[in-house]
């Protein structure tokens, strides 16, 4: 397949079934009563065989070589905070026939791939097939007036693979042209699928003016450092002349931040932060104390701060900004109901500003990024298609390090690396450096 020329791939029947991993929509009551950290993504993730859906004019047809793990694959999986099913049946009321295709009563999951086009819909202009690709989730009817200032912000914005059908995380998907990348050449493909989502998001949120737009020498305090968009974030504050403080949860993730070049390092598990008394009252003295770490480490308060943890952590994160500083935030893995003293925000001036995934030209420029080899992936483990359940399992119980690989049609890992003499000047242990 990836060998093989447009001429050979475009004689190949397209088969009108297709292996995919799928959460079905007669389970979303099965975790009902339990506790979230229990619900277990190998119940409600199945393996198996979905109908090939029709190719629209504006899409291409990937053979899928490889995605990854994303933490929307952990919400959908444990039908947290609500069933994607809901999503699938909205994007189906919304009219067109190509949009009905995705409300069935199946999920095809996964918002990350890298793979060979295998086909192109009718007015597909700069892509054919045989070209190997990444791509990007952020899905755009781009005949959507709303979408031409900042495809984000467009009216009917969706995440291909959470909010739509036929993700990434299966041997073929259905994506629009609009949220293709050319593959970085010296990459293996399952180094080259964990990127895009995690990669671009921190990309916005970081480097764009969409986002902190950072400048040399901004203090970036960054929470879960070596997770996946953390593994991002220190590589932008440190290409971007910025000082990174990362936090993390264990000795060995220490360790590894401090190999990335990242010099301010608190470990949280070490510290025993305990922000919040019990469930409804926080302790300000928790948050002084973890501001005076930082101020101890980089002798000052942050001017961003890399905020996702959500409700254990925003209260922290407000106080410990710098005057006038930002809390850049993207997600609230602990909670979305999130509280901070609002005097420490309006006194001091400080902002609060939320990001979501980015735009095709922030994830266009993000990738090109990696496959200039500025960025590296952060990809620490890679498990075989049929192994979904147990690697999305690891991802929700915080067992993992940056990034997850799943294998698809790839027979096996460093598989698809085009460009050997670049790897080589970039060095083994600097693009391996997550897979100790
Ligand atoms: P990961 O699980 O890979 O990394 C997150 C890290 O955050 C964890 O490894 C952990 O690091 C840290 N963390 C988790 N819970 C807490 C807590 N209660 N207090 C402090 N630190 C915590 O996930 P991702 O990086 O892929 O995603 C992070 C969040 O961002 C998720 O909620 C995800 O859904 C969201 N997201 C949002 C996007 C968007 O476009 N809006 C895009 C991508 C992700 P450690 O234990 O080492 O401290």
């Amino acid at each position: 397949m990836a060998g093989a020329t447009g001429a050979q791939l475009e004689a190949i029947p397209i088969p009108d079934h297709y292996r995919g991993a799928y959460l079905r929509k007669e389970d979303v009551g099965i975790f009902e009563g339990i506790a979230s950290s229990a619900k277990d993504p190998r119940k409600s993730l199945h393996l198996g065989d979905v109908p090939t859906p029709e190719l629209a004019p504006d899409e291409v047809m990937v053979a899928v070589m490889a995605s990854s793990i994303n933490f929307n694959t952990v919400w959908s999986s444990i039908f947290e905070p609500v069933s994607t099913f809901g999503f699938l049946e909205k994007l189906g009321r919304s009219g067109s026939l190509w949009d009905q295709r995705h409300n069935q009563p199946y999920h095809v999951i996964g918002s990350d791939g890298s793979g060979v086009i295998i086909r192109v819909g009718a007015s597909v202009r700069n892509w054919k097939v045989g070209d190997k690709v990444t791509i990007h989730c952020n899905y755009v009817d781009d005949q959507d007036p709303s979408a031409h200032d900042d495809s984000m912000m467009a009216t009917n914005q969706r995440i291909w693979g959470f909010e739509t059908n036929f993700g990434g995380l299966a041997d073929l998907t259905v994506v629009k042209a609009n949220q293709l990348m050319p593959k970085p050449a010296h990459l293996s493909w399952e180094e080259a699928a964990v990127n895009a989502l995690c990669n671009s998001t921190s990309y916005r949120m970081l480097v764009s003016k969409n986002g902190a737009a950072m400048k040399q020498g901004d203090v970036v305090l960054i929470w879960g450092a070596t997770g996946g968009i953390g593994g991002y974030a220190v590589q932008y504050v440190l290409n971007g002349g910025g000082i990174p403080v990362g936090v993390v949860s264990s000795k060995e993730k220490a360790d590894l931040l401090r190999d990335m070049g990242c010099e301010a390092v608190i470990d949280r598990s070490e510290m025993g932060y305990k922000f919040w008394k019990d469930e409804t009252t926080q302790d300000e003295s928790e948050w002084r104390r973890f501001g005076k770490d930082i101020r101890s480490l980089v002798g000052e308060d942050p001017d961003i701060v890399f905020e996702h943890p959500g409700r254990s952590t925003m209260g922290a994160s407000v106080y410990v900004a710098k005057k006038g500083g930002l809390i850049m935030t993207c997600a609230a893995t602990s909670g979305y109901m999130i509280e901070y003293d609002n005097r420490h925000l309006w006194m001091k001036l400080k902002t609060i500003k939320s990001s979501h995934f980015a735009n095709y030209r922030e994830a266009f420029e993000a990738n090109r990024l990696i496959s200039k080899g500025m960025i590296q992936p952060v990809i620490s483990k890679t498990y075989p298609l049929e192994e979904v359940g147990a690697a999305c399992y690891s991802v929700h119980r915080n067992e993992h390090e940056g990034k997850i690989g799943v294998l698809t049609l790839s027979p096996s890992e460093n598989l698809g690396i085009d460009n050997l003499e670049m790897r080589e000047r970039i060095g083994e242990n600097k693009i391996g450096r997550f897979r100790r």
